[in-house]
Formats: structure tokens, sequence, C-alpha cells
């Protein structure tokens, strides 16, 4: 409000402008936000003071009383002045709540993550066991759970001790997450499921309480299961997962899974199911008793597997009556589940393209091809000629096994590629478990055992591959032990030849603490014995050729072979060759 006429402005205390006031010196009075303004009689001085107090009741009675005209309000000040304090504090706020809101879309919410029913899933999945094929052994394994949670109180009355918690192991894709479902389906019982890399997040303690808050819901809803799929991800061995940041939280949220495992006992009908391809990985605090004490093989399906699989899932296409399903059962060795249902669906849509009625056995073909070029190396397909090389080779180890005494026997030959690396295996199980000690014929059987693949590839094949490198390894070390460490060959004698890792030299450096000489005679003595094995194989096996082509006939059209059939062809050939 500008006044022409004012000279001077003079700051003073507010008690003076009262004074003034008093005083009749005063004319107007103009009080503003946080300060109080009073033009002289004169009209030619201004007051000014700042700084005055909140309250003054006293202050509009003496105006009035003096007739002094005055403007403002005196609240009005305060409300500001509140104003202006808690804006700060609100934008603060506010853009507070911003950042929560966009980090809660990735990761469940920062406050505390109290409830954090979003990445928990909960269902009442209606897949029963049939929906899951190819997995046989996986299924057995957890039947007497469905039962369990069917009927907790039979088990409980009994102070029956049921597993708490069960570790799928297998391939990606192989149904591990299918199967848990198909035994909340069967025990018709609710389904919670977490995924282990959903716990790894930046704020440290979310993945603690959320372990506890999907305990809490399920223990809540017993009978239940509870699913933590790729449970590597908070599982990981503290030892070995030495990992900057991050670190902390993994801790944390394992400590808690620990904790809730131990924390409910058998009278409790919760059943923890959790999913790995990599149980190697495994913190050993998880696989003690009372937690992940049972690990449950969910393999990638056979032949008849892969075929029972397609079945289910070209239930829910169109096929044309055309199609044969084993023709692509035949072609897909090696391929999960995952990729079979990706396939039959896949199949769908290049119908569907080309505005076909029906799903026809090209287009599953195509589909096939497809799968293929998109798995690329990690899951290759295997061409013939190897599946041929394996089949040999495999039926060599078998017959071998069989055929030699002290050898661990057959239980089953397949060469569905399983795994990294091996294209093939034979599965030996030893006769009577718990054995510490070997007899020197033994160790020479499982020499030959291990040269037969070799061998076979020589003598139906002419030719050799790769595929014995480790065989030959090891053969080579059994030899070697028995030379050095057992005393059970003439060239060393009973003397042990014990060698010294010399470490100041860094590893790798290894002194033998005898002769050079008899160094050499070692040297030879091993690659004697080798030949003189591998000769006695080769014979072996081609007074077999007969059974070994069976053998591998069988390999190449369903890709696994069982023990019982190993042998039952053995005793077939036997009998027809006289031997
Ligand atoms: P994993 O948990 O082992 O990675 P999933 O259970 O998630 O594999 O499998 C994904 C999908 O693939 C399943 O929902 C199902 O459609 C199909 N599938 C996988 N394995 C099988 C199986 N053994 N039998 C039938 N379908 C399967
Ligand atoms: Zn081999």
């Amino acid at each position: 409000m500008g006044n022409p006429q004012i000279r001077k402005t003079e700051h003073v205390k507010y008690s003076d402008i009262k004074r003034y006031i008093r005083e009749n010196r005063v004319s107007s009075v103009k009080i503003t936000n946080s300060t109080i303004e009073a033009i002289d009689k004169s009209g030619r001085v201004r007051y000014v003071a700042g700084n005055i107090p909140a309250f003054d009741d006293k202050l509009i009675p003496l105006l009035e009383d003096k007739n002094i005209t005055y403007e403002g309000r005196i609240g009005e000040g305060i409300i500001s002045q509140l104003i202006s304090m808690l804006l700060p504090i609100f934008i603060f706020f506010a853009i507070w709540l911003f950042i929560a809101k966009k980090m809660s879309k990735g990761m469940g919410g920062i406050l505390g993550a109290g409830k954090s029913d979003k990445l928990i899933n909960s269902e009442r999945p209606n897949v029963k066991f049939d929906d899951v094929q190819g997995v046989q052994e996986a299924k057995d394994e957890v039947v007497e759970i469905v039962d369990f949670l069917k009927y907790p109180e039979r088990y409980i009355e009994l102070g029956a001790k049921i597993p708490k918690g069960l570790l799928l192991v297998g391939p990606p894709g192989t149904g591990k997450t299918l199967l848990a479902k198909a035994v909340a389906g069967e025990a018709e019982v609710p389904f919670f499921s977490v995924s282990g890399s959903g716990f790894i997040e930046m704020f440290v303690g979310v993945g603690a309480s959320r372990v506890r808050d999907l305990f809490e819901q399920a223990k809540r809803n017993a009978p239940s299961i509870i699913f933590i799929d790729e449970i590597d991800a908070i599982g990981k061995s503290r030892v070995s997962g030495g990992q900057m940041g991050g670190n902390d939280e993994r801790e944390q949220t394992l400590n808690q899974l620990l904790a809730e495992m131990d924390g409910f006992g058998s009278d409790t009908p919760v059943i923890v199911l959790a999913a790995t391809n990599r149980p190697e990985t495994l913190d050993a605090a998880l696989l003690r008793a009372g937690r992940f004490d049972r690990q449950v093989l969910v393999d990638k399906p056979d032949y008849a597997g892969r075929l029972a699989i397609l079945k289910v899932h070209a239930k829910d296409v169109k096929l044309d009556e055309s199609v044969d399903l084993e023709v692509v059962a035949k072609q897909t060795a090696g391929l999960a589940g995952a990729d079979l249902a990706n396939i039959i669906n896949e199949s769908a849509l290049l119908a569907g393209r080309a505005n076909k009625k029906s799903i026809e056995q090209s287009d599953l073909l195509e589909a096939i091809e497809r799968a293929f070029v998109g798995l690329e190396k990690k899951n290759r397909k295997v061409s013939d000629i190897e599946k041929k090389i394996v089949a040999y080779h495999e039926s060599g180890h078998a017959l071998m096994a069989e055929l030699t005494e002290g050898a661990t026997k057959v239980t089953k030959v397949s060469i569905i590629p399983r795994g990294l690396g091996a294209l093939g295996y034979t599965l030996h199980l030893p006769d009577d478990e718990d054995r510490f000690l070997k007899q020197k014929h033994e160790l020479l059987a499982e020499v030959d055992v291990l040269l037969a693949g070799r061998a076979a590839e020589e003598i139906f094949l002419g030719e050799i591959s790769t595929g014995a490198g480790n065989d030959l390894d090891r053969a080579t070390a059994i030899i070697k032990d028995m030379i050095s460490v057992y005393g059970m060959s003439d060239v060393a004698g009973l003397m042990v030849l014990s060698r010294t890792q010399s470490s100041f030299l860094g590893g790798g450096m290894v002194s033998n603490d005898y002769s050079e000489k008899l160094a050499e005679e070692i040297d030879i003595y091993i690659k004697q014995t080798l030949n003189e094995r591998y000769e006695f194989v080769k014979e072996t096996l081609s007074n077999y050729r007969g059974a070994i082509e069976k053998m591998a006939q069988v390999l190449l059209d369903v890709e696994v072979i069982e023990g019982s059939l190993v042998k039952e062809i053995i005793k077939e050939y036997r009998e027809e060759n006289g031997i």
C-alpha cells in the first residue's frame, strides 16, 4: 500500500507500536502475515515491527478503543506460517509416496511389505496326477503326501512323522510346478506359491517378511501346500555364493525360511515343496532333517513318457485323424514336458495361420523343427548317428556289466541326453549296499565295464569316438590306484607309492618319491594292463554280437532299457547259441 507522503520507515518493537497507539500517535494500523505497521498521525512516518506475538487479544480492543482504522487479521499470519512450515514436509512425503508406489509395482511394496499377497500366489489348482505324465517315479514319491493332506488326523493321532519339505529336482520344464499343483489338486487343498528369485530384493528385510507371510497364510489355511520355485535363488550355499551386496538380504530370507520350517511340527498339515534344477548349489542347512530332507528327481521323459505327455496336451487342441503322435514322440528325444506342450501349441498356431480346420502331421513336424531351433545348443537335437554311437556304446557297458563277475549290475540304460555332457548313461546299482571294501577282481571288473563302451564302438561301428574319454580316464585311474595305493601289482609289489603334493610350489606340481625307472615301469604296466583288458573285452563282446545288436535296437526305439530286459536278452542269446 503505497502512501506517497511517507518519508520514513522506522523499525521498532511490537511493544513500541502498542505504546504509540496508547499515546494516540497512530492513525492507522495494518497487520500482515508477520508484521504490524502503524502510520504516524502526521502520515509521514511508518513504524514497522516484525516478530509479532502469535496472540494478543488486547490489540484489537485497544485499536477499537482508540478508533484507529486497521486491516488484516491476526489469524492469517499463523495459518500461512503453518503452511509454509508444513509445505516442505508435505512435498517430501508426496515424493516418497510416489517412489514407493513405483517400486512396489516391481517388488510388492517397500512399506515393510506388510501384505505381500500379490507375490504370494494363492490358488486351488484343479490339476490331477493324470495331467502329469512321464515322471512316474516322482509321482510315486508324492502320493503319500496327498493322503496326509486329505486325512491329517489319522497320521497326527498315530504320531507319524510326515516329511515337511520335499525338494523336486530336475531340469527346467519337466513338470515340477505341475506336479506340486497336482498334489494340491488331488488333495483338494490350497496352494501357496512364490518364486525364489522374487525374494531377492533391493530392500533388506522384505524377503524375510514375505517368507513369514507365506507360512502364516499357509498355516491359517491348513491343510495346504507351499511351493517355492527356484529355491536356489535364496538357498544358495552361503559359502559359495559370496556375491557382493544383496547377500544380507538373501541370508536373512534363508534364515527366515529355515526358522519357519523348524517352527511348525508334524501336527501341522502344511507341506513345503520346493523346486530347483541346481541342487548342488543349495546350502546344506536346507537339506537337513526336518527341512528338505527328501529329494525327488523329476527328469526328462523317455519315449513312452513323451508320448503320454503329448496325449495330455493333445486333448486341448483339434488334431487331424492322420496325426501320428508316436512319430512326434520319436523325434523329440531330449525335450522336456514344457517343450512338448509348446510344440502342440505351436502346431495349432501354424494350422490356424494356414486356415486349416485341424492340426496336421506336417504342422507338428514344423513345430518340432522350430522348437529345436529355438532351443539351439542347450537342448540340441541328437543326430541319428550320435544316437547310434551312444546306443552301441551303452549296450557294450551294459553287456559287460552283466557278464562280468564282480561288476555292479545294470539297473537301467538310457540314451536320452540328460544334464550336461553325458549323452547317455548306464545306471549301475551295487547288489548289496554299504560296501567299503573291494576285491581285486571287482576292480578289474570295473575296468572291463568301463572299456566296453569304446570296444563296442570299435566292433559294431568300425570307428571310435570321443564318447569314451571319461571312461578311459576312470579305467586308468583304477589301475593306477591298484598299483600305487592298494599294492595289487607285481611292479611295485606291496610298496605304496604315495604321491606328495609340494604345496609351496603351487598346486599341480607332483613329486614322486620313487625312482624314474619305477615310474617308467609303472607307465608300461598301466598301458599293458589296459591293452590286455581291452582285448579281453572286445573278445567277449564279439561273442555276444546278436545280444548287443538287439539291445542297441531297443535303445534306438525307446531310448531306455531296464536291467531286467538286458538280462532277458542275454539269456535268450545264450540259449540260442548254446553258450
Ligand atoms: P518346471 O516347474 O519343472 O520348470 P512346469 O511344471 O512349469 O515345469 O512345466 C510347464 C508346463 O509344461 C506345464 O504347465 C505343462 O503344461 C507342461 N509340462 C511340463 N512337464 C509336464 C509333464 N511331465 N506332463 C505334462 N505336462 C507337462
Ligand atoms: Zn561310456
